[in-house]
């Protein structure tokens, strides 16, 4: 069958009226940190222009401030500002005609992060370091000539139109909500004033572009804060974008502050769609739905239930440029599907690292790492078919080597076989179908159930070895290590030793919080169930209170057993976890009663228990089971073995550095070495 037969709803056109989208996918808005770079503009030429190549309908850049007070390094109110643009929009119109892209303009508002910050009210962030100014009734005028000035400024640059904010705390959405609107004016007080900024900023960019351009107004739809907005103002204001021009009405489920996971990968795939279904039969133009909505099938359901008339994928357009064009061919198995673990894309935006992509270390840089075809085929022998040997294989078979992969397990993954047993990992498993289906699409040849010795790599006729063999986790050196309460991560998590009713985990880094999640876990993974996502989160689908949340409680089964969760270190535990989502997993576990304890001094385990020294006074903790997940050391004996011998040898992944790593890191690693060899 053809993607447009199995896909019907995805593969449908979509009229605009004076344009048309070629089918309904749009790569949503992300911030990318190329907007801001001097060769920014060359770079996301070619990064869009690839998603276009990819059959996407519709792209919409990352946001663009219209004056400085928006707050962002990257402003377009200049003819020379468009001028630069035009590489982009000329690069993507290049690549497929049929495809539209629209420049969102994003003005920060109280959120924007220099001196010129300007709100309705001087009201500030939660996650903010100084309040901002309140805006004048000049400074207001100026804010709306700014915004249509440079939807004007876009359309010279040759984009098809632009998206407007109005949600995520960011200037527009600010006006509506009381909290952050305390003015008396006419901009201020009822909700008919609260409404007028947005209003008035879509009527007039609307006046000034003329009606053949796309205005898409972006609408907080649940915006997850205590107090946020309710439903019927959420309708009426979308009513009122609809009656002053916007050609489409795009549903957003966040505010910055909200304490609410909305994209996370324990969030479940397209769990916030059906908000946007009941806001579409309010309105008579197209919906666009959003978030965790990362394969074909998914979408396809969204829109076959008539939740949306559009769905976006961000980050599953980093993952993989060609998800739309693989769909369309029927190789949906061949997607290099987005986890949803934001620690190459958000969190790099949040700690101003250029973006990119996990399980895709190309996104956001085409111009720097690419898979040219080798003039030199060579005959490769990978170890370990964990992430880093994985993708080394796929990258250098895709380049033309001959490559065979070697695994002492009987499937490929190595650590991703832990991973995707935990509680909200489930995506883990996608990766793993991905790599398989590489396997066979590149011709890699699979040993698997074959320990690797120094023998068989130089008798075999290699050019080239490379060593991925991972790590092997750290055993504390500590009286009473080898007693019998003591086990490793590894066989917790297969399920191949026993955990007791009293637990101690010793090491609170990212496998120590995977593993109390793990033991900590009653029921359904929340990630692949919208009911108990709901609940664990407070959030009421069902009567949509204000913000979605307020007054819900949110419910989750305790742990049935007593967690302790440790780390030597006086940081608070977690630090280290990922900057966008290491607070979901504390609040989980803290919701479950795992007791998270930093300073931990370990001093010995015996029958009684573990042994420590916390802030001077020792302690026992009279545990049954101390699972150890104190990190984790380089496996490189073969490398040892080979180094200096005739075959060329590389190491990567953990077994190059186990410290600090993970995938992310192993992947990088892996694609750029086997891009070079
Ligand atoms: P490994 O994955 O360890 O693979 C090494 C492979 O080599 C293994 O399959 C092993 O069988 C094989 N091997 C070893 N010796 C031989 C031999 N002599 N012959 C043949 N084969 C051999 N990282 C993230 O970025 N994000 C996460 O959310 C995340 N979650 C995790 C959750 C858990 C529970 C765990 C355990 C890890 C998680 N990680 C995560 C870490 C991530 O999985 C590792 O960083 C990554 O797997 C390291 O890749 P690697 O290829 O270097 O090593
Ligand atoms: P890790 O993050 O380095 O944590 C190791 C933990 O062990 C730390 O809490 C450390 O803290 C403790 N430790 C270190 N040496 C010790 C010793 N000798 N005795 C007792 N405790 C010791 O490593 P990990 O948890 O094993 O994870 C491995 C990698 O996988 C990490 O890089 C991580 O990023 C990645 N991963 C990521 C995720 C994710 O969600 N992003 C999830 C799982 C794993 P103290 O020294 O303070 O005690
Ligand atoms: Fe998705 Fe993770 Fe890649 Fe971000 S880094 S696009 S969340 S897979």
């Amino acid at each position: 069958m053809s993607g447009k037969q199995k896909y019907p709803h995805l593969f449908a056109p979509l009229d605009l009226g004076f344009t048309s989208l070629k089918n309904r996918v749009l790569m949503g808005s992300m911030h990318t940190g190329l907007e801001e770079l001097e060769n920014g503009f060359e770079r996301m030429a070619a990064y869009f222009a690839e998603r276009a190549r990819g059959g996407v309908g519709m792209i919409i850049t990352g946001g663009i401030s219209p004056n400085l007070e928006g707050g962002l390094g990257a402003k377009l109110s200049t003819s020379e500002e468009a001028a630069q643009h035009k590489l982009v929009t000329n690069a993507v119109h290049a690549a497929d005609p049929d495809v539209k892209i629209c420049m969102q303009i994003l003005h920060m508002g109280s959120l924007a992060r220099n001196k010129d910050a300007v709100a309705p009210s001087p009201v500030r962030p939660r996650i903010a370091s100084a309040a901002p100014k309140e805006l004048t009734q000049d400074g207001i005028e100026k804010q709306l000539n700014d915004m249509a000035n440079c939807a004007v400024k876009a359309k010279e640059a040759g984009y098809d139109g632009v998206e407007i904010i109005g949600s995520a705390g960011y200037l527009l959405s600010t006006f509506l909500v009381e909290k952050t609107n305390q003015r008396t004016d006419e901009w201020g007080g009822s909700y008919e004033n609260r409404m007028r900024f947005p209003v008035e900023c879509v009527k007039r960019i609307r006046e000034a572009v003329g009606e053949k351009f796309i205005v898409i107004f972006r609408i907080a739809a649940m915006d997850m804060l205590d107090g946020g907005m309710s439903w019927e103002e959420i309708v009426q204001l979308a009513k009122k974008i609809e009656g002053v021009g916007a050609t489409i009405i795009s549903t957003h489920f966040t505010w910055h502050e909200a304490a609410v996971p909305t994209i996370a990968t324990m969030v479940p795939r397209a769990a916030f769609a059906s908000v946007t279904g009941r806001l579409r039969k309010e309105l008579s133009i197209p919906t666009i739905t959003s978030n965790r909505i990362n394969m074909p099938n998914v979408a396809e359901a969204v829109l076959a239930n008539g939740d949306a008339d559009l769905v976006s994928m961000a980050r599953p357009m980093l993952a993989d440029p060609d998800l739309v064009q693989k769909t369309l061919e029927g190789r949906e198995d061949e997607i290099n599907t987005c986890i949803a673990c934001n620690q190459a894309c958000l969190d790099h935006t949040f700690t101003g690292r250029e973006v990119s992509c996990l399980v895709n270390p190309r996104a956001c840089h085409e111009t720097l790492l690419n898979y040219e075809i080798t003039s030199n085929p060579k005959k490769i022998a990978v170890v370990g078919a964990g992430p880093a040997g994985l993708s080394y294989a796929e990258v250098a078979a895709r380049r033309g080597h001959k490559v065979t992969l070697f695994d002492a397990a009987s499937e490929i993954g190595g650590q991703f076989n832990l991973a995707k047993k935990i509680p909200g990992k489930e995506e883990f498993y996608e990766t793993l179908r991905y790599y398989k289906r590489m396997t066979e699409v590149r011709d890699i040849e699979v040993k698997l159930s074959t320990i690797v010795d120094a023998d068989l790599l130089r008798n075999s006729g290699f050019d080239e070895v490379v060593i991925a063999t991972g790590i092997e986790p750290r055993i504390p050196d500590l009286d009473g290590i080898t007693h019998e309460k003591v086990v490793g991560y590894v066989d917790v998590i297969k399920g191949r030793k026993q955990v007791g009713k009293k637990v101690a985990i010793m090491g609170a880094g990212g496998i120590g919080f995977d593993v109390a999640e793990l033991i900590a876990h009653k029921g359904k993974s929340a990630a692949l169930d919208i009911d108990t996502f709901a609940n664990e989160w407070g959030i009421d689908f069902k009567n949509h209170p204000r913000g979605g949340v307020t007054g819900v409680e949110p419910k989750v089964e305790a742990a049935d057993r007593e967690i302790y969760l440790l780390q030597r270190k006086l940081t608070p535990v977690g630090r280290g976890l990922g900057k966008t989502t290491g607070w979901t997993h504390r609040i989980a576990l803290a919701r479950r009663g795992v007791k998270m304890m930093n300073g931990c001094d370990y001093l010995k385990i015996d029958d009684e228990g573990l042994h420590l020294l916390m802030g001077g006074e020792q302690q026992v903790l009279d545990v049954d089971t101390i699972i150890l997940c104190a990190g984790q050391t380089p496996l490189r004996s073969l490398y040892d073995e080979l180094d200096g011998g005739d075959i060329k040898v590389t190491l990567v992944g953990g077994a190059y550095e186990a410290s600090e790593l993970d995938a992310k890191r192993a992947i990088n690693q892996a694609s750029y070495l086997a891009a070079a060899v």
